[in-house]
Parts: structure tokens; sequence; C-alpha cells
């Protein structure tokens, strides 16, 4: 028998996943703590790596790796972290963990839009803090969902799961996407609209789009600017979606109805802006954060990691080249 691949997690990996890693390979885990430069000393010689969002994978990784190196198995389904030609030019696979997460994520943006409709969070401090002084008819009024029309920005597997969520709500449903969606067209009525038209006519807004260069601020001022003033807008996408300094200064200003956010530009560092913004529900970046999910996800990085050494395709793809 020839000597066994190599798996480094350079984070951490859940058991679910792990165990099935741990049971055909020799596999080195870094932890949470990680630094880069442990990073680049572990990834020498790994057969395959496991990522995640957290950091870069870039050329300088790829390199400290070497040329054996065959997969980078992302664990998530956004891969903006990952510099996806360094791995083309150096013929390594990259995987994600689609699907796994949509119910979970989707979930976690209905969950914000009602906190961020309902102030629950500017509600909840005031309980907490010991300020509530009794029901009062004019204080902790929000905003109602039920017949809002809906605009998901970006209606791809966790959009068009999140469509499917508020369709109960009534209402008029619109969306964004590069592609038509016949399916969503058909089955909730949504129409497909530019995103100018779908920030003038939402109540509410959730932004479902990957990070990419393209999509960096395309909710800007003049964005937020079309935004009805009592408009919901939501972000379980990426934090680069959004110019925080205009969301900021359009909910200090009461241009925009509240904001329900789970992710954030230079995240786990945030604009501070935020924490004293008027109706913000605010999460760090949970938005997988299930038991089912998170296993799941972490048994697919598991699955494409031994597809990949096993010399087959493997079940998520995200870039094909093969050594
Ligand atoms: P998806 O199925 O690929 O959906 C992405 C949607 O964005 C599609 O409708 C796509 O249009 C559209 N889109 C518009 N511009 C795009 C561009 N420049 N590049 C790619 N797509 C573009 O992905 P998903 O599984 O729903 O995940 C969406 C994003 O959610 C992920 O990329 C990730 O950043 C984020 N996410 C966050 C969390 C969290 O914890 N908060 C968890 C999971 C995912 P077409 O359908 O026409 O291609």
């Amino acid at each position: 028998m020839g000597e066994r691949s190599r798996v480094v997690v350079l984070r951490e990996l859940l058991p679910a996943g792990q165990e099935l890693l741990a049971a055909r390979f020799e596999t080195d885990s870094l932890g949470l703590d990680a630094t880069r430069e442990q990073m680049l000393a572990a990834a020498a010689g790994a057969d395959a790596l496991v990522t995640d969002l957290t950091f870069a994978v870039d050329g300088e990784l790829l390199d400290a790796a070497g040329s054996q190196l065959k997969v980078v198995a992302n664990f998530g389904v956004g891969y903006d972290n990952v510099d996806l030609a360094a791995c083309a030019e150096r013929e390594v696979v990259v995987t994600n963990t689609p699907d796994a997460l949509t119910n979970a994520t989707a979930e976690l943006a209905l969950t914000l839009a009602m906190a961020a409709a309902r102030d629950l969070s500017g509600a909840e401090k005031d309980l907490r803090e010991g300020s509530w002084q009794g029901w009062d008819p004019a204080r902790w009024r929000g905003f109602e969902l039920s017949g809002a029309t809906i605009g998901v920005v970006g209606a791809g597997r966790i959009g068009g799961r999140f469509m499917e969520l508020v369709a109960g709500l009534g209402g008029e449903r619109l969306y964004t996407a590069r592609q038509p969606k016949p399916e969503l067209e058909l089955k909730l009525g949504a129409e497909r609209v530019h995103l100018d038209d779908l920030l003038r006519r939402s109540d509410l807004v959730s932004l479902h789009l990957p990070g990419t260069p393209e999509t960096r601020h395309l909710i800007d001022e003049r964005a937020l600017g079309l935004m009805k003033p009592t408009a919901v807008l939501v972000n379980t996408g990426r934090g680069t979606l959004v110019d925080s300094k205009a969301l900021i200064r359009a909910l200090d200003e009461g241009r925009l109805g509240a904001a329900g956010l789970d992710v954030f530009e230079g995240e786990p560092d945030l604009d501070p802006g935020f924490l004293s913004a008027p109706r913000v529900a605010l999460a760090p970046h949970i938005g997988s954060a299930t038991f089912r999910a998170r296993d799941e996800m972490s048994r697919l990085v598991a699955a494409n990691v031994i597809a990949v050494l096993d010399g087959r395709e493997p079940p998520n793809p995200v870039t094909r080249a093969k050594k």
C-alpha cells in the first residue's frame, strides 16, 4: 500500500465530516485560533485543504501547500475567500457545500426580517435593562409584513427558498437574478424586475447574492435613496453587498425603516455605527448555524475531498480543474 493522502483542515470541521476523513486519510486540524503562519506551515505537503470563509485561499497558500495539492474544499457555499484563478492555474479543484444550508439561511433571513420590522432587539434591550414601564399604546410600533411587497435580490437557492417562506404573507413578490426563474414565477407568482424597480416598490428587500467584485456595494447611497423610508433591508448574503456607512446614515436619518444583518464588511469587526443605529437586528454570521445544516455541510466537505482524492468527480465542484 502506498502512502496515505494528507488532508489538512486549516481551521475546524465538525465530527460528522472529520470522522469520514480520518477513516481514510492522514488528517491534521489546526483549530479556530490558527494563524496565517501556522496555516502556511501546516499546508505543506497536503493533498487536500479544508478551508472556510474566514481566510484567503490565494496563490501564497496554494504554493505553500505544493504541487501535489488536488483539492480545496470550502466549508460553506460562498467562495469569495477563494482565488479561483490561482486554483485553476495550479489545477486545483475547488468545491463548496450548496443546498445543505439553504433552509437554515433562508430561515435566518426571515428571522431577521421579522425582528428588524418589529425592532425586537431594541425592545428586548429595554426589557433586559429594566427600563420597561409597562404596556404603552405608542411605543415600539413597527412595520407589518403581511401584504408587503417583498423583493428578493439574487433569487438562487437561498433567495428562492426565502421567497417560498414569505409567500404566506401575501402581497407582491419581486426578484432579480441573472437568469429568469420560471418555477418561482409559476409557483409563487414572482415577477422578475430590474434592481431599481425592485428597490422602489418593495417593503422588504432581502439580499441573497454572492460577494464578488461586481456585487460590491450594490446597495449604496443611491440604491438606498430609491427605497421607501419604511422599507426593511435584510442582508444574509455578504457584508460587501452593502455600503455600511451609507446604510448607517440612512437608518440614523430615518430614510430607511429598519435593517436585519447577518454579514458585515470586514467581519468580525463591525462598524460601531450599527450598534447605535435605530431599528437594527444583528446576528454574527449565523445563517447556516443549525445543527442539521452544519453537520450536513461537514459531511459534504468530506464527500468532496474523498471523491477528488479517489480520482472521481466531486459532488459540488466550483471549478473542475483536474490533475
Ligand atoms: P446561488 O444559488 O448561486 O444564488 C445566487 C443568486 O445570485 C442567483 O440568483 C444568481 O443569479 C445571482 N447573482 C447575481 N449576480 C451574481 C454574480 N455576479 N455572481 C453569481 N451570482 C449572481 O447561491 P446560494 O446558495 O443561494 O447562496 C447565495 C449566497 O448567500 C452565497 O454566495 C453566500 O455569499 C451567501 N450565504 C450566506 C450565509 C450566511 O451564513 N449568512 C449562508 C449561506 C450562503 P442566477 O441564479 O441567475 O445565476
